[in-house]
């Protein structure tokens, strides 16, 4: 089972994890409120219109915008409501943008890629952490494996700090960044047990300029078998 980002981001603050303010919106006029009342709790003019649909790659398909003030975000919604998004996971055929999720803007010191998975040769949970964030990961697995540093999960003792230290030396986070960092796995590798899933993603987690760890993107897939227990 498959959610949007928006959604998946509701679970992600429930677990605690830091994610940027944010408002759904169905229409246009909703995207203008959401911008506006953004803009107004924010105290700064960027936000993101971001198209909401069951695949990634919309940055690169033009399906998230940044932009200044509520005229642009009108302009912005106007652009996304009802177009079809072609990205490399939508298929030729695309998907056609319902939804939109609108957010604050924030101002971005690094992006990293972060990942809890089922590995089936180990049988454990993997994490998995790049400092190759906000791009094609499949790419950087293809050709710089070295750049993805990943430890094993053993189910008797769960995720432990030497772990967390070592994905966070891997990144090369400041000292500020990495007690951030540490706050935001632990909390992943809870809510990717509790919730049964089969991946949670974050592409890109994102280091603010006050070196503050934040979910700037969200993915969750659950695992079919463990729906029941929802
Ligand atoms: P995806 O392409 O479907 O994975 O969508 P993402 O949510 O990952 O967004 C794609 C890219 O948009 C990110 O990697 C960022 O570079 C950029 N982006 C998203 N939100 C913001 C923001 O608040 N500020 C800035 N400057 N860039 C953003
Ligand atoms: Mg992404």
């Amino acid at each position: 089972m498959n959610i949007h980002e928006y959604q998946a981001k509701e679970v992600f603050r429930r677990y605690g994890i830091p994610t940027p303010q944010g408002i759904a919106a169905f229409s246009v006029a909703e995207a203008v409120e959401a911008a506006k009342r953004l803009i107004h709790d924010t105290d700064s003019q960027v936000v993101v219109v971001k198209a909401q649909i069951h695949a990634g790659g919309r940055g690169k398909a033009g399906g998230v915008k940044v932009v200044k003030g509520a005229d642009a975000a009108k302009s912005a919604a106007e652009e996304l409501l009802g177009k079809v998004l072609v990205t490399p996971q939508t298929g030729p055929e695309g998907k056609k943008v319902q939804r939109l999720y609108v957010e604050q803007g924030l101002a971005i010191a690094g992006e990293y890629y972060l990942a809890a998975a089922v590995d089936r040769e180990s049988k454990r949970v993997v994490i998995m952490a790049s400092s190759e964030g906000g791009v094609d990961i499949e790419e950087v697995a293809e050709k710089h494996p070295e750049k993805i540093h990943k430890v094993f999960v053993d189910p008797a003792v769960g995720l432990m700090p030497y772990q967390i230290r070592q994905l966070a030396y891997g990144l090369g986070l400041s000292k500020k960044a990495q007690r951030s960092f540490h706050k935001l796995l632990s909390s992943l590798a809870q809510l990717f047990v509790e919730e049964d899933c089969s991946i949670a993603e974050v592409n890109p987690m994102i280091v603010t300029a006050d070196q503050e760890c934040i979910a700037l993107d969200a993915k969750i897939n659950f695992v079919g078998n463990g729906a029941f227990r929802h």
